[in-house]
């Protein structure tokens, strides 16, 4: 690597360029804040600060591409680290600095739409802007954009791009890199590129850039401003069919699949756990055992006659279709997966993926990792990604006050397990399971990924520890080896403890309307003060 001879100090002198390239104040050392910084949706033990230095040296806001590029330029001449950072609502610490450095807050203030669009159907935004501005916007004109993750309301733009997401829109129009059409980065030396067409297509000869940067964990530069595709709307149609047992969505859901016409918007599932522990919060959830929701979107006599093929495919397989009462309230709340979480327990989903033609016995797989690790089950959920590949997230409650808690990671790591078996992977890498990269990638392949990180980053300063290599303070790097050590340990460790009772014992302990009352009564308004 070159940059041996570089400080990699946060120096006052560079607080002092900061604040001369985005003003006074957007640049902020404070104690607390760069606290909030440190770690991302996902809670962090305390313990995590002896191996990271995860909380930022200091919190820059830019707001437009230039102010970017000199503060990455200014990154790459001191060898300081540079995060790139969105809503932080990935939870798998990609936008967590693992050297501290300078956290570059995306989402503040470069969150504005360029154009949209409507006769090359196309919008494009700054980085920081969330799916829910640029949703809005498109429906205004009467159109769609393709898909986006269901954490729309707060993720950003920029951010699902660089973890190459999958979520809802992606069956019919393909998931982030399927339709991104040009995005704006800045490269480690603080060049400013472009890395397609915002009306053209890439499909011409040279390398496509666009895609390089998309997955790559914000590691290879900071994406400024994306175009997107946004299609004609037409209707949107949830409909919500009902089945006894979860795995016997299997056959339809690969029946629509290998169908040569019907395509979906978004096919989505959820068990019978999932409403239950709803309920057992005092959620209303609707009153059904396993819920196959299937989104038809286009114009309204396309999507009727698909409507009637899936139904017959539903009917088939033992399934029954449920009032639209249910499939819109389900489709209007597909941003809210973890919705028993007010009852104040952590819940992870472990997030994989696999062939449809699996799909049935993954299924049986989740349960089973459910018993064998202990665990406390939330509900299995997921998507098909494509006619091939579905995302499961079967997701479980767990102690965020404890170390042990941490334990309950065991699962991802035996899920992922489980998915390779059946031709998947687990998702998304960032630090903590960086060393994941050289298990589904061939090793030349994972050569040529880390060659290429050195080449376009050859002083180490854009999110240093991610992705290629999961980083501590000390060098040390999370490798494979020692990742392979810890998860077995971790799996040894939760199968000898007790089943996980949380969510069970916060709802005993924890009741959030009484709460939510409770504050109403004792909330003092004086105003001129503020309330307390
Ligand atoms: C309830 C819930 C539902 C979710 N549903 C989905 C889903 O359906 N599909 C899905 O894929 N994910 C989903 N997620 C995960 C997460 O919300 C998405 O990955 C989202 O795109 C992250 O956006 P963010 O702005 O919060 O990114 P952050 O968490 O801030 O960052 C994510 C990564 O992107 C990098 N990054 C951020 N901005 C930039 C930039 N401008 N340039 C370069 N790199 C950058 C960061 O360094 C980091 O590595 C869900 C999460 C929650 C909590």
């Amino acid at each position: 690597m070159k940059g041996e001879n570089l400080s990699r100090k946060v120096t006052p002198e560079i607080i002092n360029k900061l604040q001369e390239i985005v003003g006074i104040d957007n640049v902020n050392t404070n104690d607390m804040d760069r606290m909030l910084y440190g770690h991302d949706l996902a809670p962090l033990p305390k313990e995590a600060g002896l191996a990271f230095k995860n909380m930022p040296d200091v919190i820059v806001r830019p707001s437009t591409t230039e102010q970017v590029s000199a503060i990455v330029k200014l990154a790459y001449e001191t060898g300081v680290a540079i995060v790139p950072r969105g809503q932080s609502t990935w939870g798998l610490g990609g936008s967590m600095p693992t050297n501290g450095g300078i956290l570059l807050d995306m989402a503040s203030k470069m969150n504005n739409i360029v154009k949209v669009d409507t006769v090359n159907m196309s919008v494009r935004a700054q980085a920081g802007t969330s799916w829910k501005t640029i949703i809005d916007a498109c429906e205004k004109e009467g159109f769609l954009v393709g898909s986006y993750p269901s954490s729309f309301p707060s993720a950003t733009i920029g951010a699902w791009f660089s973890t190459s997401g999958i979520g809802p829109g992606g069956y019919k129009y393909g998931c982030a890199r399927d339709n991104a059409l040009n995005m704006q980065v800045v490269l480690s030396d603080g060049t400013i590129i472009e890395t397609g067409y915002d009306a053209l297509a890439n499909n011409m000869s040279g390398y496509n850039l666009n895609q390089l940067f998309g997955g790559a964990e914000g590691t290879l530069g900071v994406i400024c401003e994306c175009t997107y595709r946004i299609y004609p709307r037409g209707i949107i149609k949830p409909v919500a069919y009902e089945f006894d047992h979860l795995r016997d969505m299997g056959a339809p859901i690969n029946d629509i699949c290998k169908h040569p016409s019907v395509k979906p918007l978004h096919i989505a599932w959820s068990d019978y756990n999932h409403f239950e522990n709803q309920r057992k919060a005092g959620i209303h959830a609707p009153d059904v055992a396993n819920l196959l929701l299937v989104t038809f979107q286009g114009d309204e006599q396309f999507v009727a006659l698909e409507e009637s093929i899936v139904d017959k495919f539903v009917e088939a397989a033992g399934g029954r279709k449920i009032s639209d009462e249910i499939a819109e309230h389900e489709w209007e709340e597909r941003c809210y997966e973890f919705r028993a979480r007010r009852t104040g327990v952590g819940s992870i989903p472990a997030e994989v993926v696999v062939t449809n033609d699996n799909w049935a016995k993954f299924v049986d797989e989740c349960y089973e990792g459910y018993k064998a690790m202990k665990m406390e089950p939330g509900g299995i959920i997921g998507m098909v990604a494509d006619r091939s590949t579905s995302m499961f997230m079967p997701y479980y409650f767990k102690d965020d006050e404890s170390l042990l808690g941490m334990t309950a990671f065991a699962y991802n790591f035996y899920m992922g397990d489980r998915a390779a078996e059946y031709g998947g992977r687990s998702l998304g890498l960032g630090v903590f399971f960086a060393s994941n990269l050289d298990l589904i990638h061939d090793a030349g392949s994972v050569a040529l990924m880390r060659s290429l990180k050195t080449h376009l980053d050859p002083h180490d300063v854009i999110n240093p520890g991610h992705l290629v290599c999961g980083n501590t303070k000390f060098g040390i790097t999370l490798n494979k080896n020692i990742m392979g050590i810890a998860a077995k340990l971790m799996c040894g460790v939760k199968k000898i403890m007790p089943t996980n009772k949380t969510f069970e014992r916060n709802l005993k302990r924890f009741h959030y309307d009484d709460m939510e009352h409770e504050k109403d009564l004792s909330r003092v308004v004086e105003y001129g003060k503020g309330t307390e």
